[in-house]
């Protein structure tokens, strides 16, 4: 009668409590329709039109040309063209990062950007024109990304640029963006990678250009007495020549094709013949002008600056135009990415040269390079000279022609090239930024590897061993979650699984070397102790609960269990979640992603508590909650330990310890097991086990195991008794 009474207030309870916990669930999904489906309007960027934004770039642009590919199979670039007093000018490019370099970010989708670059290959703008990083929206405004981006303008194609890190010489360092590093190392990429294939395309940059030639110094006590066929023939003094069809053919298909054409006869006269030579060498010089001028000249060089030699007949490199003041428009020099015309200062005459067997020039020039062009003597230097034909009163048209400077390694000390480091690839970049993260992550696997090895041993020193834990909880919290992110979630076994399903490639998880580790092993504990390591060890969110909860107990605060039975069935809560999480990944990646917000993580760890009030209000209740009920999350809601504990069937070794007394007569284990994983029988259910060890120090402790307590009470009973048997010895000496 008591016992039927006693069971029937129990189920009204039962069924009371599981009632309020239905309502109780339904609301969360409730207020996850109600509150958190609009906020995933927020995790959407809308894209953005280009055109707008290209205009607002160059403002002084006419025309901009259709995107389109500068040649067959190349990139699609849009030019940007204004109408000059005579001819169209290009002002620059612009293109979309994701035609050129589509490299999927955090969300798993790339990050779409415009970039433009001026014909010099300098950024002018870069700016992002969609995305789908839920990260930024969700928590750090979107006008970080742009001052991400701006940094971009003014930079060159050919600059090194790395996003954060320490300056080291050669390389531009751009801020990254805390808590979004993995995005903005891939916008990076994106921009770097397209912006280097546009370049390389247009003939903006060349692969060789990227090597970085430090300054050379010229021998100034280094003198060889020398001809002009010596100098001419080993290369000191270059030659540009030109005839008459070379000329003709490169304008060939323009307006001017038949202006001032050569007739048959005349194809192989001579058009320019232009000697020309780097006037500082002291070989060179002395030889050339004779021991006076050439003084006379260097001493009228300042700190930084280069003279050289120009000697020319047919077509006048000088050209009859040019008036006091203005620039040189027929010759220019280009050494890398720079190219440098002169002006009448820069210019004097060479009234004649000394040298033997040297012919008759029309054309004798001194120009000097002056020290704001950085000139390097060690780096080669094209020598162009631009013929023009006028194709009306005022309109012409010119082509160019080169030819390349290369000074001989005995007048120099030429530096070794600076190669460039081999291109890492996002996923070893990232890693190498993350050494000090991964390298301690490390040191704390092994360091939990070696206390479950050497478990025995732990649980038999109780007071160190609960120090030891309460420590390591705490470096998961504030080092793995709050410090490096390393919170692993839901959505990473479904990306996971999605992946699998189409075209696997480890980049993508290798982009987030703490997750990836992480995962790594949750994998390998999974399979050799099963889900429980994870969640009592490495879990961040796990760990602060039971941080938490450990305080609340310190300072008396009442703890609630439920009973049993209901207990037992509120574990199937977090299978349906994850069931239904699964259900709508296969949907949608980003809507179960927007429903793995059950999961308290992001707005704890990643966000730091920063974000939308009902996201805080949810974690902070789970956390409240759990100050009552320890880690009642992870008892009934956590998809992440539902999806991890699927793994027990795979799970090699059972080193946790019962007795035959375990649940039956003894439950001191089960009533201390503080996340109720004990079934009533005293079989520990592995699937809600966190590896805390608690009940292995009680296994092994004399004073509260009752089986030990016996064992140790009849042993000394034994002693007691086998003394008393004793026969007293007798000394018959
Ligand atoms: S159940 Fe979830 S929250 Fe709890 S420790 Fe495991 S993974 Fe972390
Ligand atoms: S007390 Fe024992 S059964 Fe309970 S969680 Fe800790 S190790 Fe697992």
């Amino acid at each position: 009668m008591l016992v039927s009474k006693i069971f029937g207030v129990l189920s009204r309870f039962t069924k009371n409590i599981v009632a309020t916990l239905k309502l109780a669930l339904i609301q969360v999904l409730v207020l996850f329709v109600c509150v958190i489906m609009p906020a995933q309007a927020l995790f959407v960027s809308p894209p953005k039109d280009p055109m707008p934004l290209i205009k607002e770039i160059f403002p002084e642009q006419t025309r901009i040309s259709d995107k389109q590919a500068s040649k067959e199979g190349g990139s699609l670039v849009w030019t940007i063209y204004s109408q000059g007093a005579k001819n169209e000018e290009i002002l620059g490019y612009a293109f979309e990062t994701n035609d050129l370099a589509k490299i999927p970010a955090y969300s798993g989708e790339p990050v779409n950007m415009l970039v433009a670059i001026d014909p010099e290959g300098t950024y002018l703008a870069a700016k992002v024109l969609e995305h789908h990083e839920p990260i930024i929206l969700a928590g750090i405004p979107e006008s970080k990304l742009h001052a991400f981006t701006d940094q971009y303008s003014g930079l060159n194609v050919s600059d090194r640029l790395k996003v954060g890190g320490n300056q080291t010489e050669g390389i531009v360092h751009i801020d990254g963006l805390s808590g979004a590093t993995v995005t903005v190392m891939v916008m990076n990429v994106g921009i770097v990678k397209s912006a280097t294939i546009v370049a390389r395309e247009l003939g903006i940059t060349s692969a060789s250009q990227e090597a970085i030639q430090p300054m050379g110094t010229i021998y100034p006590e280094f003198f060889e007495k020398s001809d002009w066929t010596t100098l001419t023939g080993d290369g000191s003094i270059r030659k540009l020549y030109l005839n008459r069809k070379t000329v003709d053919d490169a304008f060939v298909g323009t307006e001017a094709e038949h202006v001032e054409e050569a007739s048959a006869e005349q194809k192989q006269d001579m058009f320019a013949e232009v000697y020309f030579a780097q006037l500082n060498i002291p070989t060179i010089g002395r030889n050339l002008l004779g021991d006076s001028e050439y003084d006379y000249v260097m001493s009228s060089l300042k700190q930084g600056e280069h003279a050289l030699i120009l000697m020319g007949s047919g077509y006048s490199f000088k050209g009859s135009g040019y008036v006091r003041g203005a620039i040189f428009d027929r010759i220019q020099i280009q050494q890398n990415n720079d190219a440098f015309a002169f002006r009448d200062l820069d210019h004097s005459r060479v009234p004649d040269i000394y040298i033997d067997g040297a012919p008759d020039f029309k054309e004798r020039s001194i120009f000097i390079i002056r020290e704001h062009h950085a000139f390097n003597p060690a780096s080669d230097w094209q020598l162009e000279l631009l013929v023009r034909r006028q194709t009306g009163p005022l309109a012409s048209i010119f082509t160019s022609f080169k030819a390349q400077y290369h000074t001989l390694d005995k007048y120099l000390d030429r530096p070794a090239l600076i190669m460039p480091e081999p291109e890492l690839t996002l996923a070893q970049q990232v890693w190498q930024e993350k050494e000090a993260e991964v390298i301690i992550l490390f040191i704390l696997l092994a360091i939990v590897m070696m206390s479950l090895f050497f478990q025995d041993i732990l649980v038999r020193h109780p007071t160190f061993m609960h120090n030891f834990r309460h420590l390591f909880l705490i470096i998961t919290v504030v080092f793995i979650g709050w410090s490096w992110g390393g919170q692993l979630s839901v959505v990473n076994v479904f990306t996971f699984l999605q992946a699998f399903m189409s075209d696997f490639s480890w980049d993508l998880f290798l982009l987030d070397p703490v997750i990836f580790i992480l995962w790594g092993a949750a994998a390998v504990s999974m399979i050799l102790w099963g889900r429980a390591v994870y969640c009592g060890w490495l879990c961040p969110f796990g760990a602060l609960q039971e941080l938490m909860n450990i305080f609340a107990r310190y300072i008396k605060i009442p703890q609630f269990e439920l009973p049993w039975a209901v207990h037992e069935r509120l574990w199937a809560i977090k299978y349906l979640i994850l069931l239904a999480l699964f259900a709508l990944s296969m949907e949608s990646l980003s809507l179960a992603e927007t429903f793995a917000e059950v999961e308290p993580f992001k707005t704890t760890f990643l966000l730091k508590f920063d974000r939308e009030w009902p996201f805080v209000l949810y974690a902070s209740a789970l956390l409240l909650i759990n100050i009552f009920n320890r880690k009642f999350f992870c008892r009934y809601l956590c998809p992440l330990g539902a999806a991890l504990s699927t793994s027990n069937s795979i799970r090699l070794f059972s080193w946790l310890r019962r007795r035959p007394e375990c649940g039956q007569p003894c439950k001191t284990c089960a009533k201390e097991c503080e996340i109720q994983a004990i079934d009533p029988n005293g079989v520990i259910n592995m699937r809600e086990c966190h590896y805390c060890l608690d009940c292995q120090v009680t296994y092994f402790n004399e004073e509260k195991c009752p089986p030990l307590k016996k064992l140790a009470r009849k042993k000394a009973r034994f002693v007691e008794e086998n003394k008393e048997r004793e026969i007293p010895a007798i000394n018959v000496g």
